[in-house]
């Protein structure tokens, strides 16, 4: 897998964050994580987000960018964003998969995670 480029102050993700109505805000679309209220740096410091946003990449590559944002959309339509099945499998894997993303040090506390929209 090509590494994911990461757009800090992405005008899409601040679209986003007015929307979710939260501080920041981590968008992945296809292989870029776009970024609002956040710098690349704190994202990166948050291994549980990281490993959040990299589990939405490997959605977008299993279902292929039309299919992911479809699906999506109508999930959030059905279910309400919380519930949105890609969501629930990502905040699954961001307890799975932080420890991949620690770059050598310690696993923060998981309550220090970044709270995505409720
Ligand atoms: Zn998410």
């Amino acid at each position: 897998m090509n590494s994911p480029i990461i757009v800090e102050n992405s005008f899409l993700a601040r679209l986003a964050r007015l929307k979710l109505g939260t501080y920041s805000v981590a968008m992945v679309l296809g292989n870029k994580i776009h970024l609002s209220g956040a710098t690349r740096e704190e994202f990166l410091n948050d291994p549980y987000w990281v490993a959040h946003e990299m589990e939405h990449i490997r959605q977008f590559q299993e279902h292929g960018k039309l299919g992911f944002l479809r699906r999506y959309l109508l999930d959030w339509m059905r279910h309400g964003y919380y519930n949105i099945p890609f969501e629930v499998a990502a905040r699954e894997a961001a307890r799975l998969n932080a420890s991949l993303y620690t770059q050598g040090r310690p696993l923060p506390d998981p309550a220090q995670m970044h709270q995505g929209a409720r």
